[in-house]
């Protein structure tokens, strides 16, 4: 225990043990989960060693809407991801919090994640808060048109070029924010009522170094609920964490992803 009164779990045992104390006694557990929690499932990080951030430097919003060789490369990337996306699984980490969900101890997940994983293991699409939106499906940056990618991909594949809407002939973008883009509002408020509202606030496999997004565990801190980080490398926000535990995120929630 330091003077700021965290904790740094000493094994994987002992942290598993306190989580799960913690867990017991609350209520109102909101997860926040990063690209660390589907890792397990074969979908690469940004800035783990190897991970995406060291492969490709991301392309701004701007950059995209002026530039159709960046819309193009944008749209070439997601293709090459496409396999990886479609054969994902949920992990263990996406297991224990549907489980916790299932037995009304979760109201919702806030994600920074784009890879409709926790829909994927049993949440409801409407209690998952998705900050930075979804990539498995693309709409209309003129319109707000929904397409899916076969439709996206059939258009890349016939012109050579980024898919542009059938009905504005605008261009079409996954549907995720990127750097420089808005946030969306309603998944902003509601994220924070549910950071707000909550006992327990668990960030899972987050660097936290994304803003806004990485202002939600202050809230909840500072709204009176306890603070759990999982993650194996260290984050700027362990200091204000009650509980740390630097291991596996499948090897930490697996004991709570039951039968
Ligand atoms: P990040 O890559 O910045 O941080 C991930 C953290 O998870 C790292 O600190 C890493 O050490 C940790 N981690 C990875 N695997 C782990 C494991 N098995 N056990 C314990 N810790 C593990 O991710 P971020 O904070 O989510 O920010 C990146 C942004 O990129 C997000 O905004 C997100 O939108 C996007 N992104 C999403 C996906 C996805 O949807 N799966 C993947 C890559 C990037």
């Amino acid at each position: 225990m330091d003077q700021g009164g965290q904790m740094i779990a000493k094994d994987l045992q002992s942290g598993v043990e306190q989580l799960g104390e913690m867990i017991a006694t609350s209520s109102a557990i909101v997860p926040f989960t990063g690209a660390g929690i589907s890792t397990e499932s074969g979908i690469p990080d940004f800035r783990s060693p190897g991970g995406l951030w060291t492969r490709n430097r991301p392309i701004p919003f701007d950059e995209f809407v002026a530039s159709q060789e960046a819309r193009d490369e944008s749209w070439r990337r997601r293709f090459n991801m496409e396999a990886t996306f479609a054969a994902a699984r949920p992990g263990r980490g996406h297991r224990a919090l549907a489980a916790l969900y299932k037995a009304g101890k979760v109201p919702g997940v806030i994600t920074q994640n784009i890879d409709n994983l926790h829909q994927a293991s049993g949440i409801a699409g409407d209690d998952v808060i998705e900050l930075h939106g979804n990539t498995t499906y693309a709409r209309c940056l003129g319109c707000d048109t929904r397409y899916d990618l076969v439709w996206a991909k059939a258009q890349f594949d016939t012109t050579g070029r980024a898919p542009v809407c059938d009905a504005c002939a605008q261009p079409v973008k996954t549907a995720t924010i990127s750097f420089g883009q808005s946030m969306p509002e309603d998944e902003m408020r509601r994220a924070t009522e549910l950071a707000q509202a909550c006992d327990l606030f668990v960030v899972i496999g987050s660097s936290l170094v994304v803003w806004p997004a990485a202002g939600m565990p202050l809230l909840a801190k500072n709204a009176g609920a306890r603070l759990v980080i999982v993650n194996r490398e260290p984050t700027e926000q362990d200091d204000d964490a009650d509980l740390v535990i630097r291991h596996d995120i499948g090897d930490t929630l697996g004991p709570f992803v039951g039968n």
